[in-house]
């Protein structure tokens, strides 16, 4: 049987890592596991309910499960800086890189916080920068 690697980085099984989270089998403990999960729904596509399902109500806005899944991008690496919990309130810094539709790479620098509310982590919103370090080939 072939091990697949989780696509947050973390170096472990997906069945061990973000898998259980994607699948609604488990919570995430930790606004990091929430952040390392979400990335890896990005990252995988087709998760966008998952996406739905672990984003406050009150930032969410008029997205669908759809909007979120966005094919055009390939999501190459995930970088946490720092996180940080206290009580029902967390943050994480992270560097998420991607390649866009024109073959652009990108770094994402997000700072991102999230709240606890009836013992589920929720992401509620973040500071964000995107720099494009590579114009691709065909720029
Ligand atoms: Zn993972």
């Amino acid at each position: 049987m072939s091990i697949t690697l989780c696509r947050c980085d973390s170096g472990k099984p997906f069945a061990r890592c973000c898998g259980p989270f994607l699948a609604g089998q488990e919570q995430a403990r930790t606004p990091k596991q929430l952040m390392r999960s979400r990335y890896t729904a990005y990252a995988l596509g087709g998760h966008g309910d998952y996406l739905i399902r672990t984003w406050h109500p009150s930032t969410l806005g008029p997205v669908t499960a759809d909007s979120l899944d966005d094919a055009s991008l390939q999501w190459t690496g995930l970088e946490i800086l720092d996180d940080d919990q206290k009580g029902d309130r967390g943050r994480v810094d992270f560097k998420a890189t991607y390649v866009d539709a024109e073959g652009r790479t990108h770094i994402h620098h997000e700072h991102s916080a999230f709240l606890r509310v009836q013992g589920r982590w929720l992401y509620l919103d973040g500071k964000m920068r995107d720099v494009i370090t590579d114009q691709g080939s065909s720029a």
